[in-house]
């Protein structure tokens, strides 16, 4: 499956609220694209289309070619982090992965891989009650990563993060679009992505105000 995600022309209202009003943009395969714009902006809710989640009034959201999920693109193609906070507390983070994996037909075996590549080997055993906000965040992209999919949508996943954790997931999430990964990134601060990203959508009110290269960007300023 060509790893390309082409979001086209949302329009999505809740209520009085127009939440998307004619979002568009493209991530390519091979690079960080960062999705930044304040809250209210329309980030979260552009993703949801994309996965699936939601449905748009207007316009349409593609990810290889086709509307996802579709029979041609099986669910463990997109891997996303919407909401770190979903575990129970009682389980441990490595028992959730498990859960996870079988759901998808995976082994325990891939549960240590993604548990490794997020250094949460040893954490993981215990319960998830008492993870730290970053731990969770880390959790997170380790079960978007499960199936090994060739897009990652991930939902503001530097919240929570203490500095050595920022560090850590500019250069994990830059070298999983490396792989050859699209990978979409939302924040509301533009200085987790500059880094990150080697490409910016900013939104503002539902849609697309800027779609630059960084670089473009700098040159600039
Ligand atoms: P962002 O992720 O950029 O912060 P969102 O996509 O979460 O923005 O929200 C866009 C707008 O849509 C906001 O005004 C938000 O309050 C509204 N919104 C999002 N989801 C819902 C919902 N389920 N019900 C009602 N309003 C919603
Ligand atoms: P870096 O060189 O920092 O690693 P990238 O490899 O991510 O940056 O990006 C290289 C070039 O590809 C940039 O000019 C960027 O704008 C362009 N590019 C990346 N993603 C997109 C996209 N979704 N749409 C248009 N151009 C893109």
């Amino acid at each position: 499956m060509e790893a390309t995600i082409e979001v086209d022309a949302l329009r999505k209202r809740y209520g009085p609220t127009l939440a998307l009003d004619g979002m568009s943009f493209t991530v390519r395969p091979g690079h960080v694209t960062g999705f930044v714009g304040p809250n209210g902006a329309g980030k979260s809710t552009t993703m949801r289309v994309v996965l699936g989640l939601d449905a748009p009034d207007e316009g349409r959201a593609l990810v290889g070619g086709r509307p996802y999920p579709s029979l041609r693109t099986p669910l463990r193609h997109v891997g996303a982090l919407l909401d770190a906070a979903a575990l129970q507390p009682s389980r441990t983070g490595r028992n959730h992965l498990l859960w996870l994996a079988r759901s998808q037909g995976l082994g325990a075996r891939r549960v240590e891989e993604v548990l490794e590549l997020v250094g949460l080997g040893q954490a993981a055993r215990r319960r998830a009650g008492g993870y730290s906000l970053g731990m969770r965040q880390r959790l997170g992209i380790a079960a978007a990563l499960l199936g090994d999919p060739p897009v990652l949508l991930l939902d503001e996943p530097f919240n929570g993060l203490d500095p050595e954790g920022i560090v850590w997931m500019r250069g994990f999430l830059r070298g999983l679009a490396a792989e050859g990964r699209a990978v979409l990134v939302s924040s509301h601060l533009m200085s987790e992505l500059e880094d990150t990203a080697g490409h910016l959508v900013v939104a503002g009110r539902g849609r697309v105000v800027a779609d630059t290269s960084v670089a473009d960007l700098i040159a600039r300023a």
